[in-house]
């Protein structure tokens, strides 16, 4: 993986670029119809990011920017009355943040609402739902802010073909799904109310790249436009396993070790020994010259998220690389990404 990529890894400058995407979502798991609550984890993120930008900017003496994608979709439509309902009620807070230079951008989750059954299905398998719902998101931001969002995400990692040519042709310009590495996942397992397969990671790039036409899982280095593919930052995480599977395993004899692993993209709230675990294989033995980051705006109700984000980011500002190449990080929107690689 990887030797094939034509990009270089190395950045043109010298900091490490470093994504920080905060999915700005409802709280809670299950949204009732007509139940506009308040996303109070968004709110809550406020003083909290003004503080943290503050500390960040006095150790690095760069700006940091920020990647909010905020769900505008068919079920914040059906459930807040408007699929750009976020855009609209939190009109002062994201110009504020615009203001400092943060990018909003979209996150899509496909689901809808199964009136015979009473239930919300997050319909991966149906892939003109999930272009719909991309286009309903499209056409909101745009009703929202008069202009095109740059950036999208999909739940679940989601991406296909379909879906790239669909982003490209609406002309949006980086997309967030690709999680380098990790073999396809099947959805429907404990959870009942969703369908599909998630994509197949395992020989994609990890470094930003645009997609060859009609093959996104390959870059194509002298395309000059269309839309930048950004892989997310991810490694083995190792994952303490419940009583039930350890069973399992010793009375079949398969059983090694209590822990496994598994593909994770990195997490900002994650527990401190696991992100920095994370950060060195990227940095280090990958030797990735950049960082995404992921958080859901519902963590930061939580005291211990808050607490791990806190020590990470200590962690990052105090980075001590292992090879001579200091580097600080600057946290950076995705267009300031590739241009900060040298793409572009
Ligand atoms: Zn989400």
């Amino acid at each position: 993986m990887g030797e094939s990529i034509p990009y270089a890894t190395t950045p043109a400058c010298n900091y490490i670029p470093a994504l920080l995407e905060i999915h700005t979502e409802p709280d809670g798991e299950y949204l009732h119809l007509g139940q506009k609550l308040p996303w109070q984890g968004f709110e809550r993120s406020l003083p909290f990011i003004r503080h943290l930008r503050q500390h960040i900017s006095d150790h690095l003496d760069a700006p940091t920017h920020l990647l909010w994608s905020v769900r505008v979709d068919p079920q914040i439509a059906q459930t807040y009355g408007r699929a750009e309902w976020a855009l609209e009620y939190y009109n002062e807070q994201l110009s504020d943040l615009r203001q400092v230079g943060d990018e909003i951008g979209l996150h899509v989750h496909p689901y809808r609402w199964e009136a015979s059954q009473g239930l919300w299905l997050e319909d991966y398998a149906n892939s003109d739902w999930v272009d719909e719902c991309i286009q309903v998101a499209v056409a909101a931001y745009q009703q929202g802010y008069g202009c095109l969002p740059k950036t999208i995400s999909v739940g679940r990692n989601w991406i296909s073909q379909s879906t790239v040519n669909l982003v490209e042709s609406l002309g949006l310009e980086f997309d967030l799904s690709v999680i380098p590495g990790r073999p396809s996942v099947r959805f429907y397992q404990s959870e009942k109310n969703i369908t599909g397969i998630g994509p197949d990671y395992t020989d994609f790039p990890c470094v930003p790249y645009r997609p060859q036409v009609d093959n996104f899982r390959s870059a194509d280095p002298d395309r000059q436009q269309g839309l930048w593919i950004i892989p997310l930052s991810s490694g083995l995480r190792f994952q303490a396993q419940g009583v039930l599977p350890r069973l399992y395993q010793y009375l079949r004899g398969t059983q090694r070790t209590r822990n496994y692993q598994r593909i994770s993209k990195l997490y900002l709230a994650d527990r401190p020994d696991i992100f920095r675990q994370l950060v060195q294989i990227l940095l280090e033995e990958k030797s990735l010259s950049y960082l995404t980051m992921i958080m859901r705006s519902h963590q930061f109700l939580n005291n211990k998220a808050q607490q791990n984000i806190l020590a990470n980011v200590k962690y990052l500002l105090n980075y001590e690389p292992m090879y001579a190449r200091h580097q600080n990080f600057i946290f950076s929107t995705p267009s300031e990404l590739v241009t900060l690689l040298g793409y572009t």
